[in-house]
């Protein structure tokens, strides 16, 4: 299937490492340009010059999305040096642990600003473009968002309203062509869940457990199965498809998981 993405322009917040990556990678290998905002420079630098290997442009804005004006410069600096904008992947965050019990009402509060407040920037900022070449927005979100985790309200809390900001902002860009969607992962290995699995007592036992539990193939799911959806829904193929949660997640989410069990 040809995507068709030749010289589109796609922004990926925390596009350098993890998720974020293999989506800026398979932009790239589907002839679309992408632009990472992402603070990692060694991972960004190795990023792009794969991109150059490719034959392929992309560019790292190696900034931490924080303010609102971070959002509006990255996305000033992405309509300068290619002159458009065809879709943002919303992605940045961090499951911070913030809980009930663990933490205190500032701490909540910080922490869903910093896993929230950059989604509604950069598209804020990035709206005029996206009108120009009805563009395609992706949010990605998190199974914890429906199913709670336990000891992370904060982190629950941003990932909840991104799937309900993706309905609401599906109904007001309606009337521009601009579709918007979410991917939710469970279980896939990035720097991100190495850092979490390690915080159990035996991280290999808790692996095994959770992988024993995910119903298709009783693996976690790649990074690269999310990058493939979420490429699809930015490209013109998943033309009709608007204001959905998709899942990705081998099963976990949904299917009975006395089915998965080893
Ligand atoms: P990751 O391994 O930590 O990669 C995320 C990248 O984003 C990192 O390079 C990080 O930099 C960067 N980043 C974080 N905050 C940023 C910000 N405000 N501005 C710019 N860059 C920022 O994470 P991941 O596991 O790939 O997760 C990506 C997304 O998937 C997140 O939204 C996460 O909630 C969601 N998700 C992941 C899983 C999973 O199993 N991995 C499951 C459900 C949902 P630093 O490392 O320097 O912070």
């Amino acid at each position: 299937m040809n995507l068709q993405l030749t010289n589109r322009v796609f922004l990926i917040s925390g596009g350098a490492k993890g998720i974020g990556a293999a989506i800026s990678k398979t932009i790239a290998e589907e002839g679309g340009i992408p632009v990472f905002i992402d603070p990692s420079h060694d991972e960004g630098a190795l990023l792009l010059s794969e991109i150059e290997r490719m034959n392929q442009k992309g560019m790292q804005i190696p900034i931490r999305l924080n303010l609102p004006s971070d959002a509006r410069k990255a996305v000033e600096k992405t309509v300068e040096k290619f002159g458009r904008i065809d879709g943002i992947v919303n992605n940045a965050g961090a499951n911070d642990g913030i809980g009930l019990e663990s933490g205190d009402p500032d701490m909540f509060r910080k922490s869903v600003e910093k896993n929230l407040g950059h989604y509604y920037d950069l598209v804020h900022y990035a709206l005029p473009h996206l009108k120009i070449t009805k563009g395609s927005i992706v949010n990605i979100s998190s199974k914890t968002a429906v199913t709670g985790q336990g000891n992370t309200s904060a982190y629950t809390a941003a990932k909840g309203a991104q799937l309900s900001l993706t309905r609401e902002w599906a109904v007001e860009l309606l009337t521009y062509g601009i579709r918007v969607n979410a991917v939710i992962p469970a279980e896939v290995m990035t720097p991100l869940y190495r850092r979490w699995i390690d915080t159990f007592e035996n991280p290999q036992e808790q692996l095994d457990l959770i992988q024993s539990r995910i119903p298709l193939g009783n693996r976690m799911t790649t990074a690269q199965e999310i990058a493939d959806t979420v490429v699809f829904l930015l490209s013109d193929k998943s033309s009709h498809t608007t204001g959905q949660w998709i899942y990705v997640d081998g099963g976990y989410t949904h299917l009975d998981r006395a089915i998965g069990r080893n």
